[in-house]
């Protein structure tokens, strides 16, 4: 590292400019790309940020230019990650690309953009406001044709101990669009949020919309209390698909867009689900609108995962330079399909002895619900609920979360800190257990092991075949190592 830092500063000394500096950096970037290579993690970002620091951003500029046809940026709260996968997956199988998922910052995007001969990037970009991301910066370097939104729901009430209300964290998605003047923006028609961003875009480019066009699953799943992103009046929603999403209006005139590409039919069996995706989707490189009709068949991996497979194909569909690979493609890569698509610690259903398992991070209100409404379907008797809870100062988190646990309908709730703060565990405990039954374990957070290894114990000694384990927690440290260890137990 020592070395890099020594180059960095030569440089900046010998104050470069124009085209010697972005080979400069072009040339550091790579070699640091191929020597990070066999280390694990900084790899994603470390070669970026030296193209970065040696290159300005007026290099990043001419950098950006690399992909033939051009790079797309995905954002959203919930289900990036998974979402950059699939689309990398569809789109590799037509074309060479460079991609990057999980690391989530301007110095990934870069170090992808770090690639010779490519024909796309494609990259992941989280913000979770606009003081720790710049995301209409973003848009001005990169030059995206594409920018992807999964959804858009409540999350880290609290950025860096700082308050970050909701309508400057949604302001902060929709910049990353705001200076695109080509391309095409990806909405979910079913996500208001999304949809309004899509909906004041329109007028200057395209927008393809993705959305359920099945009916209500549950008749009776609550309405949401969602304010309309326009004007701030309570939205009417006619249909209900998972959380916020579903078909909804407004007074002011705003309603959910018509899905340009729609999933129209699901049959779930316990290890597979088949669904049905069909529309008309604008595709960028033809500016020709591309009719679509697919059948296909996905993992049993909740609806939540399904709008990332529907935003994936509708991305795919809309940025392929070879459409006429369509359904050949989006089948064979479907087929293909199996869980360890998913981030490590993502929610998942397994058959340990005779209990059913649901198992996975849930660490926003709209993760949690859509966890617990994925394991519903499979619950046919009593069900315990090992919660996992949120920190100090994430009281907006435990109020979406507790609705979650309420709905579930837990014959017994075991409360475990999923976080640092033994004591504000216990104050979410409390108000647990004045709705339901509950036990609360106080295992504090530097004795992971332990708390891990109880979590194991409690679900192993339960007297439910229906355990449900979620709530907040760290990805890998906690759930994934969970999931590894549950997994042992399985038969
Ligand atoms: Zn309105």
């Amino acid at each position: 590292m020592e070395e890099f830092k020594y180059l960095v500063g030569i440089v900046r000394c010998m104050g470069l400019s124009g085209k010697i500096r972005f080979k400069t950096a072009k040339v550091s970037g790579k070699l640091a790309k191929s020597l990070v290579k066999v280390g694990k993690g900084m790899g994603k970002s470390f070669p970026g940020y030296l193209f970065l620091k040696i290159g300005s951003y007026d290099c990043l500029k001419e950098l950006a230019k690399t992909p033939r046809v051009g790079s797309i940026i995905v954002t959203g709260t919930n289900g990036k990650t998974t979402t950059t996968k699939l689309i990398s997956l569809l789109l590799e199988n037509d074309a060479p690309i460079s991609y990057n998922y999980d690391s989530n910052t301007l110095n990934a995007i870069t170090t992808g953009l770090l690639s010779n001969n490519i024909d796309y990037g494609v990259f992941e970009y989280g913000i979770r406001d606009v003081a720790h991301a710049f995301p209409d910066e973003v848009c001005k370097l990169v030059a995206p044709i594409g920018v992807v939104y999964t959804n858009v729901s409540r999350e880290h009430s609290l950025v860096a101990g700082v308050s970050n209300p909701f309508d400057k964290y949604l302001m902060a998605k929709e910049l990353l669009c705001t200076p695109m003047k080509t391309g095409v923006v990806i909405c979910n028609a079913d996500d208001p949020r999304t949809a309004s961003i899509g909906t004041k875009k329109e007028a200057e480019i395209r927008v393809n919309y993705y959305g359920f066009d099945l009916e209500s699953e549950d008749k009776t799943m609550a309405k949401p209390d969602v304010d309309c992103p326009l004007c701030g009046s309570k939205l009417e929603y006619s249909t209900m698909f998972s959380n916020h999403r579903g078909k909804y209006s407004c007074q002011c005139g705003f309603e959910r867009p018509e899905p340009n590409m729609k999933l129209t039919e699901l049959t779930k069996e316990f290890d597979a689900w088949y669904v049905t995706l069909e529309g008309e989707v604008y595709n960028h490189t033809t500016e020709k609108e591309i009719p679509v009709f697919l059948k296909i068949k996905t993992p049993a991996f909740g609806l939540y995962n399904l709008y990332n497979l529907l935003c994936a194909v509708t991305t795919y569909a809309s940025f392929t330079n070879k459409p006429e690979n369509i359904e050949s493609t989006v089948k064979k890569i479907t087929n293909s399909l199996d869980l360890s698509i998913l981030p490590p610690g993502r929610f998942e259903i397994m058959k340990v002895g005779d209990k059913l398992v649901g198992m996975g991070q849930g660490d926003n209100g709209d993760a949690l619900n859509a966890n617990v409404q994925f394991m519903c379907e499979y619950v046919k008797d009593d069900l315990g609920f090992i919660y996992t809870t949120p920190d100090t100062g994430e009281d907006e988190i435990f109020e979406d979360h507790l609705q979650s646990v309420i709905a579930a309908n837990p014959k017994k709730v075991y409360v475990v800190p999923g976080r640092t703060s033994v004591d504000a565990a216990k104050n979410y405990y409390k108000i647990i257990a004045e709705n339901l039954d509950a036990d609360f374990y106080p295992l504090p957070y530097k004795e992971m092991e332990e708390r891990r290894s109880k979590i194991i114990d409690l679900i192993l000694n339960s007297p439910y075949k229906y355990v449900l384990v979620s709530g907040c927690g760290p990805e890998h440290y906690m759930w994934a190592e969970l999931k590894s260890e549950l997994k042992t137990h399985m038969n």
